[in-house]
Order: C-alpha cells, then structure tokens, then sequence
C-alpha cells in the first residue's frame, strides 16, 4: 500500500504567539514521518485563519512561502472554531487520505499523530484522541468539562468522553461527514453520530504553549448549549413532564382546600392566630411569581429549539473562504 496521504487541520484565532513554535514543531513532525513513510511526501499541514485580527495570516503566508509543505486557508471573517475546522477538513479531503485535527495551541500533544497513523492503516476510519489525565486544566475546566460530558450521557447523546476536537477521519468518513448540512455545528457529536470503523487513541493534555484561551467561559457555555440543544431533545421533553407534575400539583391542593373547607373553617386549620388574608396572599403571590418564573423559562428553552430551527431553514453557508494556499 502506498503511503498515505495526510492532512493537518489547524483552526487559528489570533494565534500569533503560540504559531511559530507549532509550525516548527509539526514542520518537523511531518517530516519525520515523511521520511520514515508512515504518510506521503505531498502530505500538508492546513492552518485555517479564522478571521484572526493579528499577525497570524502573515505568518501562514510566510511558512507557505518557505515551504510547500504549510497550506493555508484565510476565511473572510471569524466564524468560529467549529466552523473554521469544518472548513479545513472540508478542503482538505479533496486532497488527502486521512485528516487529522488539532488545536494550534500545543494542548494536544502532536506525538498522536502515530497512534492516529497506526489505527488509520489497521482500518480505522474515525481515530478519537482521548485525554488521558486533565492535570493541566484549571479545577474549573476539568469539573465543568467532566460534567458537560456526563450531562450529554445523561440526556443519550453519544459522545466519547474526554475526547475533544484532536481525531483523525479518513477520506471516505470525511466525504460522508460532507453529507451533514446543519448551521448548528457541534463537531465531536455529529462524528460519533455518523459511526463507521472507529478507535480511541489516548495522550497527555499539555497547557496552553502560549497566548490566552480563546474559549472564555460564555463561549463556553454557549458550546455546551449548542451541542445539547443540537443533539437532543429532552429537554423540550422535560417540559412537558413539568407541565404535567404541576397540573397535578395543582389539582391536588385544589381538592385538599376544597375538603378542608368543607370539614370546617380553612383559617382556623391554617394559622389561626395570623391574617389570614395575608398569609393567602403572600401563599398566591409566591406560587404564581414562582409558576410565571417556570412558565417564562420553559417558553424560553422552547424559543431556543425555533431559533435553531431558524438557522437551519435559512441555511447560509457556514463559512466563506478569502484565500486558499495550497501547492
Ligand atoms: N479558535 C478558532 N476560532 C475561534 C476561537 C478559537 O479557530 O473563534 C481556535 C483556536 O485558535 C484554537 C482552537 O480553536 O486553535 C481552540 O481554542 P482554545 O485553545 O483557545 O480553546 P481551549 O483549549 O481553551 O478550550
Ligand atoms: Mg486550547
């Protein structure tokens, strides 16, 4: 069997810092394996500039210029890290074998790119890098990231646990990942959910080599949202339970009140000694601001499923590319 051909996927957003050292590191990574013919000599490395509004095109130019072996994508403007990747392996598999994802970071340790290969010829065609250990991640990463995962379990979403954006996929699971035409982008969810032949490949998370997180917590949070929301519908399910349970509720205090006023005086029951049209007030006004509080926040959980719906109706092109690098 020939040598594959392989393609890194680097989603860049303002990346300046942290750029030099991974182009270095992967140039050298690449060659080696080049060289040793775990992949093919036209094997690239695909930086996609997010829209970056530092130096960080100037320097996917630079590294094309110096060598053929750095392609570059610059999109029209920041879109996203989802997005952004999308766009890289959607490229980069009208020209490769097998592509690989990773942060531009350094997080991901690059020497999974032989376990990646290694699985890649014994016929995987999906390959998860897995975090082995989140040592390196603040305490609150690691509990909401660790949460995040079992929440997605817990309303049966299949996702592998631990395992972020770092995989490989094979030219025919990238073809028929094209097939998946949704706006609402939660990558990680949507390749387990495609299947075929797959493994798990595990490696040390590494901190940041330098510059800051481009993921701040409402990014986050927004994340993890669009990835529930993208994959599930429980908890539009979950409303309708609530809705029923309060019904219910409402239903059973009504004929307890309605007994109790039958049997005798309802005051001298309840607190005989206060105001009782104070405590029925102060008892309706908190139920109802209570209920209303419910209802607001149901309709908005529903309001969230329609304005998906919203953008996938529109369908608008996930992405638009200014420049594309490539020899
Ligand atoms: N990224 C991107 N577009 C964005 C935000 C981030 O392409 O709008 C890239 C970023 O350059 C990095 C990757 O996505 O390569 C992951 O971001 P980061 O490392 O900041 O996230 P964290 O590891 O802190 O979750
Ligand atoms: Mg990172």
């Amino acid at each position: 069997m020939n040598s594959p051909i392989l393609y890194v996927v680097i989603p860049c957003y303002n990346e300046e810092d942290v750029l030099p050292e991974t182009a270095k590191r992967l140039y050298i990574k690449l060659k080696e394996m080049i060289k040793s013919g775990v992949c093919a000599e036209n094997s690239r490395i695909l930086f996609v500039d997010d829209g970056s509004k530092d130096k960080t095109w100037q320097l996917i130019e630079k590294y094309h210029a110096e060598s053929e072996i750095f392609s570059g994508i610059k999109l029209a403007h920041n879109r996203g890290h989802q997005n952004a990747l999308l766009c890289g392996l959607m490229t980069a598999k009208n020209y490769c074998d097998c592509a690989v994802s990773m942060d531009a970071d350094l997080q991901d340790d690059i020497n999974v790119l032989d376990g990646f290969m290694e699985k890649y010829k014994e016929g995987c065609d999906v390959v998860y890098g897995v975090r082995s250990s989140r040592k390196t991640d603040t305490f609150f990463k690691r509990t909401t990231a660790q949460g995040f995962y079992k929440v997605m379990q817990k309303l049966g979403v299949d996702t592998v646990y631990n395992h972020a954006d770092c995989r490989l996929m094979s030219k025919r699971a990238l073809d028929a990942f094209a097939d998946y035409k949704e706006v609402n982008l939660f990558l990680r969810g949507m390749v387990t959910h495609m299947g075929f032949k797959n493994d798990v490949v595990y490696f040390e998370r590494a901190e940041r080599f330098a510059g800051e997180s481009k993921y701040p917590l409402k990014k986050m949070l927004n994340f993890a949202w669009d990835g529930i929301t993208s994959f599930s519908t429980k908890p539009l399910r979950f409303i309708t339970s609530l809705g029923g349970a309060l019904t219910v509720v409402g239903v059973v205090l009504l004929i307890l009140l309605l007994i109790l006023s039958l049997i005798g005086s309802i005051a001298d029951w309840w607190m005989p000694s206060m105001n009782i049209i104070m405590y029925a007030m102060s008892f309706v006004l908190g139920g109802m601001t209570i209920l209303s509080g419910i209802v607001i926040l149901c309709i908005g959980v529903v309001g969230e499923y329609v304005g998906k719906n919203y953008f996938e109706t529109k369908a608008r092109p996930r992405y638009a590319v200014d420049v594309f690098l490539n020899r």
